[in-house]
């Protein structure tokens, strides 16, 4: 099989592998390096729609494609509750926008090359790493891993996941009611897990709609579609529409340990630990890792960076959550509830984003049930701590 010598490889061009390689052209630190993105996908295809809270400007605030400044909650029992965000804005970005603004920028570089290939394997041995696909074998002195593979899971730890159908519709006329975003919208039935809607006005008559639940299995396909049917019509009165596009997705929400680092191995994105166990968000949380990898290279001229982002606090915090879900004596839809109608939001974002401290947690915790989560928190620092690892 013929070799390819380079100095990095980025093992996946989706968000993480072209945000890494985009910001770091931008900074300047890999003008010499001779630099190879493997993937099977030409990212041709808008695949996803990612939504982010954000106070300051992002590195990606040119490809915006909508912008919330009010966010409502809606309870399993119709209470509606506007969401006090303060500085916060909702933000999305359509992927296909996302891949074509990175991607113009760099094919200009001559030291990057795209390569659309299956990747096999990957290993990382003292002399550097090794990618294999289906026709080439690539060494370089460090690889970006981007590539996820639902891991080995010990004893105790939990898998959820987030699994959803999204539709983003167009009415034959405006739809009045629907200009918040609903961040969560649980009027709808909780028999398969904690479910709720996501719904996103577009535009005067577009609006997407996401069937969202944390379970431990997906559904058959036709649930999915049922239950958009009934939401639409029922919920948003709305029976006159056409279908613009469709996203089915599932984004692993677990308390499992990812390695960041392997020898030369740098696993980035949901691969690396990047998705928030406790909400599948992770758009920001890559952005920050990435922040941290271009930090070092700049300071230290390698990419080991020591503190995470989502550090070992909101790892047991998550651990904590899905141990409550995990349980089932503290409804999913009841929770979120409590935390919603209790809690500003803009302290819930900043505790997502890992950014508060721990009196600030303690307060949100005190809008929650306290027994089921005091319980959880002890089986999380067990797992985490005790047993085996002890
Ligand atoms: C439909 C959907 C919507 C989401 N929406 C949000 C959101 O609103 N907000 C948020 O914060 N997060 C969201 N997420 C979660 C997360 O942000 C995304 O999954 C994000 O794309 C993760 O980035 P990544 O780089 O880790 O993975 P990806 O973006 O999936 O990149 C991995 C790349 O590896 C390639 N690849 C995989 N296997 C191989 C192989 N064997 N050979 C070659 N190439 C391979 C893929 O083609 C892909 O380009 C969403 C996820 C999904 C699935």
């Amino acid at each position: 099989m013929p070799a390819v010598k380079c100095d990095i490889v980025i093992c996946g061009g989706g968000l993480a592998g072209l945000s890494l390689l985009y910001r770091a052209m931008k900074a300047g630190i890999w003008t010499n390096e001779q630099i190879i993105v493997v993937d099977r996908s030409d990212k041709q295809e808008n695949d996803k729609t990612w939504s982010f809270w954000k106070t300051e400007d992002s590195v990606f605030e040119e490809i915006i494609h909508r912008r919330w400044k009010n966010l409502v909650f809606f309870s399993h029992e119709g209470q509606k509750i506007p969401l006090k965000n303060n500085g916060y804005t909702y933000n999305s970005i359509r992927s296909i926008d996302f891949y074509n603004y990175v991607l113009s920028y760099l094919k200009t570089f001559a030291n990057i090359s795209f390569v659309q290939e299956e990747i096999l394997t990957i290993t990382s041995s003292g002399k550097g790493c090794e990618l294999v696909t289906s026709l080439h074998t690539y060494h370089s002195t460090y690889l970006f891993n981007s590539i996820f593979k639902k891991p080995e899971l010990p004893k105790g730890e939990q898998y959820f996941l987030q699994h959803f159908k999204g539709l983003r519709i167009r009415t034959k006329s405006a739809i009045p009611p629907l200009s918040d975003a609903y961040l969560m919208d649980f009027r709808t039935k909780q028999d398969n897990g904690t479910t709720f809607f996501y719904t996103l006005p577009m535009a005067i008559n577009e609006v997407f709609i996401e069937y969202t639940l944390f379970s431990k299995f997906v559904l058959p396909a036709e649930i999915y579609d049922q239950q958009l049917r009934i939401y639409l019509t029922a919920v948003l009165k709305i029976e006159d529409y056409e279908i613009l596009e469709e996203e089915f997705g599932v984004i692993p929400m677990t308390d499992h340990l990812f390695k960041r680092f392997e020898g030369n191995i740098i696993h980035i994105g949901t691969a690396g630990g990047d998705t928030r166990g406790s909400t599948g968000y992770t758009f920001t949380n890559v952005q920050k890792t990435i922040g941290k990898i271009i930090a070092s290279f700049q300071s230290d001229q390698h990419p080991f960076f020591t503190a995470e982002n989502i550090g070992l606090k909101a790892q047991l915090y998550d651990a904590t959550l899905l141990h409550v879900l995990a349980k089932e004596k503290y409804p999913g839809h009841q929770l979120f509830s409590d935390l919603f109608s209790k809690t500003p939001a803009y302290r819930i974002f900043a505790f997502l984003d890992a950014e508060t401290s721990v009196i600030e947690d303690l307060h949100i915790m005190k809008s929650l049930r306290v027994l089921p989560f005091l319980q959880s928190f002890a089986i999380a620092l067990y797992n985490r701590f005790g047993s085996s690892k002890g």
